[in-house]
């Protein structure tokens, strides 16, 4: 396949709307999948995206599609990549977005554009992607596709003309689909007669094969058996096995200019497969590919064996799920009350939660989990600046004298029906929020940016803004930057860090002599919180597993006190 038969395109848009229905349906129709066999949503392979009905991990496979070209039948290779539409799982958006030259921009007919389509719209738009806008689930009694492209045009300024109308449960208006992908979306610009050149774009790790990547190809080809060097370690392998994800793991023997695939080549650890490295042959020299942004942590928790003794099986089973989410920042730490464990950083709650099950679930680990915090900068009164994420290293020398906090913020999108205007405003005021900007999108629906402190919507913003909108409202954040939040003493400070980082503090005592002091989130309180997706199914499985979840807690009871403390002071502040 030379480039200009291929087209790379991903799917995007704000949850439920449909994305990896859709991705199913163009699945069939290519014949890659067969009709009616395997489960809805293929694609969301992990046992937590079945259980959420969410798509985690952006997911790519390759398809054949036989299209009238220029006058005449040819077989295009079209490569596929289904996102999450959450936005704690923007980053894996962005990642997926540096392999494709277009999107589908996916938007419920009755819905319209939400919050996540915002933000999703903008991603792709400054990637300079061709956007294919998709009016989905016309089936729906309540669908307006008309009222969706006035706010297409409006919102994004895309042609109302160039809309798809499609249902991917009916099948409605889906042929259309492949068509416009072919005829708007342009082909991979990469040169295939300059020296290789591959973004590795995911790993993760295989007990047979050992570590897969998948990467495109950005210039050159590559073959089995050539050997190839990372630009990121500067290490050096030979291509054991290179194919397509079709959408299995399909040996092709070649991959060529602006395909997407995957490639075993024996690295031994998951650390040698840095996502956004530049791989390319070992007798050539080039110049890396950008790669990608650093990931911005958001919350911060401690990840502790709950067996303390299991500290090596934890280390091994973060080390490997670290190589598939490598949005994950790991550091070690220790807490008198816990044990040996680690810090990690998330970007966000839910991407928080989605770790800790998937540790559960692909790599049997069992874990206590402290109460989430965000990372503060103190300045001291020599100058310097501490970043902390962890309440346990402020400086325990009350003479330290802390001259100024600040405190981390975001920047929030909230999209309404207009009539809840009035209750938002009043809950982001109560948060310390600061309107940036207040429009409506159409007669119907109000658009607003604020300025939040993120400790104010880690917690239980999102719960509470749906709530006070009977569910309607959606809510997507970008970080911006540390707010001064006051110039007070270490005493007061403190205090005030003690009341709102901490949600239950377990101190260990002897008489008055504090020996450990550890906090630690209640686990699974509000299971159905966590469900993004709407069916019932779904969310008695997920009452279901809150009993084992309760049973956790009881092993969070009696979280492990050093023996001489046991029978003295159990202190819950
Ligand atoms: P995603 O979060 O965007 O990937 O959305 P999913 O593909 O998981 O779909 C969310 C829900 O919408 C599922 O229950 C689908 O069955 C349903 N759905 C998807 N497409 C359509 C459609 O065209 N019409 C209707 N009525 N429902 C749909
Ligand atoms: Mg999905």
């Amino acid at each position: 396949y030379s480039s200009d038969k291929i087209r790379n395109f991903s799917i995007i848009a704000h949850v439920d709307h449909g994305k990896s229905t859709l991705a199913d349906r163009l699945l069939e129709l290519t014949g890659t999948i067969r009709k009616g066999h395997g489960q809805p949503q293929y694609l969301d392979k992990l046992q937590v995206e079945r259980e959420r009905g969410i798509t985690v991990k952006a997911q790519t496979a390759t398809m054949f599609h036989k299209h009238n070209f220029l006058g005449t039948d040819t077989e295009f290779l079209l490569n596929l990549v289904d996102t999450p539409g959450h936005v704690d799982f923007s980053y894996e958006v962005s990642r997926s977005l540096a392999a494709c030259q277009g999107a589908l921009l996916v938007v419920d007919a009755a819905q319209g554009v939400q919050a996540q389509t915002v933000a999703n719209f903008y991603l792709a738009f400054e990637s300079n992607l061709t956007i294919i806008p998709v009016i989905n689930k016309i089936d729906q009694p309540t669908a307006d596709p008309d009222r969706i492209k006035a706010q297409l045009k409006s919102m994004f300024d895309l042609d109302p003309s160039e809309a798809l109308l499609t249902s991917a449960k009916t099948g409605q208006g889906l042929v259309q689909v492949l068509p416009a992908v072919i005829e708007r979306i342009p082909p991979p610009p990469g040169k295939s007669n300059s020296p290789l050149r591959m973004l590795l774009l995911d790993a993760y790790y295989d007990e047979y094969k050992g570590v897969i990547c998948h990467v495109a190809v950005v210039d050159g080809a590559l073959r089995k058996g050539e050997k190839i060097s990372s630009a990121g370690t500067g290490q050096s392998y030979e291509v054991l096995d290179v194919g397509i994800m079709h959408p299995e793991l399909t040996p092709t023997g070649v991959l060529l200019t602006g395909q997407v695939g995957y490639i075993v080549s024996g690295m031994r650890s998951t650390k040698e497969a840095r996502v956004g490295d530049t791989l390319y042959h070992t007798r050539s020299t080039v110049d890396p590919l950008p790669g990608f942004k650093p990931a911005k942590h958001m919350v911060f928790s401690g990840v502790y064996p709950a067996d303390g003794s299991d500290f090596e099986a934890l280390n091994h089973a973060i080390e490997r799920l670290t190589c598939n989410d490598a949005s994950v920042s790991v550091t070690k730490e220790s807490s008198s009350a816990l044990g040996m464990g680690f810090r990690c950083g998330f970007l966000g709650l839910l991407h928080m939660d989605v770790f800790h099950q998937r540790l559960e679930q692909e790599y049997g680990a069992h874990v206590i989990s402290t109460v989430p915090t965000v990372p503060y900068i103190f300045e001291y009164a020599d100058g310097s600046k501490k970043h902390i994420h962890n309440p346990a290293t402020l400086p325990s020398n009350p003479k330290q004298r802390v001259t100024a906090c600040w405190e981390p913020t975001v920047l929030a999108t909230i999209i309404i029906p207009s009539e809840y205007v009035g209750s938002v405003i009043t809950l982001c005021s109560e948060r310390r929020g600061e309107q940036l900007e207040y429009s409506f999108i159409d007669s119907q629906r109000a658009f607003m940016k604020y300025r939040l402190p993120l400790r104010e919507i880690v917690v239980d913003f999102y719960n509470e803004l749906k709530s006070i909108t009977s569910g309607y409202a959606s809510f997507d954040y970008e970080d911006a930057e540390h707010n001064v939040l006051a110039c007070e003493l270490v005493e007061k400070l403190k205090k005030f860090i003690d009341r709102q980082m901490f949600e239950i503090t377990i101190q260990a005592a002897i008489g008055s002599k504090v020996i450990a002091r550890e906090t630690v989130s209640a686990m699974r309180k509000n299971v159905l919180a966590k469900c993004y997706g709407g069916d019932v199914t779904r969310k008695r499985k997920l009452l279901e597993k809150q009993k084992e979840g309760k049973k956790r807690m009881k092993r969070v009871g009696s979280v492990d006190i050093p023996q001489e403390a046991f029978h003295e002071l159990l202190k819950v502040s």
